[in-house]
């Protein structure tokens, strides 16, 4: 199995963290091999920080196949999400148009944090989801009513190896992925700099974007971290930020959050 030492910097969107030992198992049988306790999981690296020290990683780059079964498309955990887009327009078939111009997202990652955007969310197109349990065991599961907003019982169960998603023509989906490109690169801040994406959760019914914003927290910058101007809930990486610098900046923004508004955010970036 190839096994490679990178940095957060390269590991992750965003650009955060120490380096680690990275596993690549080529399939199951050679992932079965490790002790899924010993590792956490990283897919695209774009919605995680790593601290600067921490456990080994493995990453499904290599479970990277596409699978065509009529209205039912299988993804292995390590499909991008630009790559299933361009088979999206490719195929004409509707699935993830909604998360268009999201960076680096993998399959199990996008089911781990049940991402969503638009009023949609990754768990609505679900049809079984295959993993590899703490105790080593292949498991499905074919039930989501355990999934909620930027949720799901990963990695925590285990680590997601395939997936089924139920697919539906759409021949006009090419124009559907540059409507949903544009609304996006209208409320966000530009494609190219180094983010995780919202640093918050959503408190229910409130945006963390706007309650970061009423804080003063637009374009807040400590050392090299940065509120984005445009979405107070996106931190842009201007420079080298650290680990502590991100901590930094989160806590000083909960606790005005908390102090002025009496709301607990919670981060919806994970660390690893
Ligand atoms: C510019 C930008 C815009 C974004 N917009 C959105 C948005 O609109 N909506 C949204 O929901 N998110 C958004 N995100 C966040 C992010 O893209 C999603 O959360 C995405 O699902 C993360 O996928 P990933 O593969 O990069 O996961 P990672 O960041 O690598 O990992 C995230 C979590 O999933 C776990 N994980 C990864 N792979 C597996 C696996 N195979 N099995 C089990 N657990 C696993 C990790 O351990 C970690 O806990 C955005 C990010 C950026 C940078």
């Amino acid at each position: 199995m190839k096994v490679k030492v990178l940095k957060g910097e390269e590991l992750t969107s965003i650009g955060i963290g120490g380096k680690r030992e990275v596993f690549f198992p080529k399939g199951v049988e050679e992932l079965l091999k490790l002790n899924l306790k010993e590792f956490n999981f990283i897919g695209g690296g774009s919605n995680s920080v790593l601290r600067e020290t921490g456990l080994p990683l493995i990453s499904l780059r290599e479970f990277n196949y596409i699978k065509y079964q009529g209205e039912l498309l299988t993804l292995g955990g390590g499909v991008l999400l630009p790559t299933i887009l361009k088979e999206q327009i490719k195929k004409e078939f509707s699935l993830f148009e909604f998360l268009a111009g999201v960076p680096r997202a993998t399959v199990g990652g996008l089911i781990a944090q049940n991402a969503g955007a638009f009023g949609f969310e990754v768990k609505d197109f679900l049809k079984r989801v295959v993993f590899i349990n703490g105790k080593g065991q292949l498991k499905e599961i074919k039930e989501f009513s355990s999934f909620k907003y930027r949720k799901s019982p990963f990695p925590e169960e285990g680590i997601v190896v395939e997936a089924t998603f139920r697919i539906k023509r759409e021949p006009k989906i090419k124009e559907k992925i540059r409507k949903f490109l544009r609304k996006r690169v209208e409320k966000q801040p530009p494609f190219y700099l180094r983010t995780a994406g919202s640093t918050f959760k959503n408190p229910k019914g409130e945006s963390a974007g706007r309650l970061l914003d009423i804080c003063g927290f637009k374009g807040f910058k400590l050392k090299s971290l940065k509120f984005s101007e445009k979405h107070a809930n996106f931190l842009i990486n201007t420079g080298k930020a650290s680990f502590s610098e991100f901590t930094d900046i989160v806590e000083i923004a909960r606790e005005k959050v908390k102090r002025e508004l009496g709301v607990e955010l919670s981060l919806e970036v994970k660390i690893l």
